[in-house]
């Protein structure tokens, strides 16, 4: 089973399920053509797509264009079911950067179909996480830069206060869908400016203040 680090810290998690939110930023949604949603979208990777920052991402040979998606994750402190504002707050153990790596081609392909994204979000190697740090020892206040960088190149660069659905808003709703666990992790989406990624790039994720991360695309 795979672990989560926390910084300054000897808890341990094992990471459960991970949930993805898709489409909860503005101009990201406008990049891709698609509609802004009522309610959050979700979807799922499995634990066994997780790599750790500098760790190599591999590129499927099913896929022509695969793509950055540079994410805050939250890492789950406790089990919650239909939590309320108060339970969301507190059942958020850690902050992370994570990369929600995504085969464009194969994506558009199964959305054309109406069929699951699974071929394109759940390869092996499709989510990079960072070490994580505390709730206790950091307070998110949303004023956070996150970005991405491809050698050396700023891709994607943007306020974590452009989310649609907040981190709270997003455990609240999750978790009145599924019961959270402790371990699990959410995907929180991605800002605008994503795009392809080539073998030997060497990219950087990174949330000012909270996390990095490093990793090569082989
Ligand atoms: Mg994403």
């Amino acid at each position: 089973m795979k672990k989560i680090v926390i910084n300054n810290s000897a808890e341990e998690y094992y990471i459960g399920k991970i949930v993805c939110v898709g489409r909860n930023y503005t101009d990201h949604i406008a990049e891709l053509g698609n509609e802004v949603p009522e309610k959050p979208l979700l979807f799922l990777k499995p634990s066994s797509a997780v790599i750790y920052s500098g760790e190599e991402i591999i590129y499927p040979g099913f896929s022509a264009e695969m793509h950055h998606e540079v994410e805050l994750v939250l890492l789950i402190g406790k089990d919650l079911k239909n939590a309320d504002e108060r339970e969301s707050i507190e059942g958020i153990a850690g902050y992370g950067v994570g990369l929600d790596m995504t085969l464009r081609d194969i994506q558009n392909e199964l959305k054309k179909k109406g069929h699951p994204w699974t071929m394109a979000k759940c390869f092996d190697t499709s989510a990079v996480l960072s070490d994580f740090v505390s709730s206790r020892d950091y307070k998110l206040t949303l004023g956070e830069e996150i970005s991405l960088s491809i050698n050396g190149n700023i891709r994607q660069k943007d306020k974590l206060s452009l989310m649609i659905f907040t981190p709270v808003q997003l455990i609240q709703y999750i978790s009145s869908v599924m019961q959270l666990e402790r371990g699990d992790l959410i995907f929180t989406g991605t800002p605008s400016g994503v795009g392809k990624v080539s073998k030997g790039d060497k990219l950087k994720a990174e949330i000012k203040g909270v996390a990095e991360l490093f990793c090569t695309v082989k």
